[in-house]
C-alpha cells in the first residue's frame, strides 16, 4: 500500500468513527474533518520511522509487538477521563495519533509480507 492509500484509509476511518459517535452524542462539530486530516498526517509516521526503501523495511515500528503497545496506549487513553479541557483536547489528539498508527499498521498486515512479530 503507498502512502497516498495509507492515509487516505485513516482519513476516511477517524472521519467516520468521530462522525458516528458525535451522532450518537446529538452533537455536529468540526471533529470529523479535523481528525480525518490529523488522522491523515499521523498515518505517516509508521514509513517516518521505518521508510519504505526496500521490501524488508518493517522492523519493530511496523511489528505486531508495536501494534499491540499502540492498541493498548489506544486503550489506556480511552479509559482516561482528563479533568481539564486541555487534557480532553489532548487525549483526542492522541488518540487520533494511536488510531491513525493502527490504520497504517492493519493494512500492511494483510499484504504478502504482514508484520514481523517483533522485527529484527
Ligand atoms: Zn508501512
Amino acid at each position: 500500500m503507498n502512502a497516498a492509500a495509507h492515509q487516505w484509509t485513516a482519513a476516511f476511518t477517524t472521519g467516520a468513527v468521530l462522525h458516528a459517535s458525535e451522532v450518537q452524542r446529538g452533537e455536529a462539530t468540526a471533529w470529523p474533518i479535523a481528525g480525518g486530516v490529523l488522522a491523515a498526517i499521523f498515518a505517516k509516521l509508521p514509513d517516518v520511522l521505518e521508510p519504505a526503501v526496500h521490501p524488508h523495511h518493517r522492523q519493530f515500528f511496523h511489528s505486531v509487538a508495536c501494534t499491540a503497545l499502540v492498541a493498548a496506549g489506544w486503550k489506556k487513553l480511552h479509559e482516561w477521563q482528563p479533568p481539564s479541557d486541555e487534557g480532553r483536547f489532548l487525549r483526542k489528539i492522541r488518540m487520533i495519533g494511536a488510531g491513525a498508527y493502527l490504520c497504517h499498521l492493519a493494512p500492511d498486515a494483510l499484504t504478502a509480507r504482514s508484520l514481523p512479530l517483533v522485527g529484527r
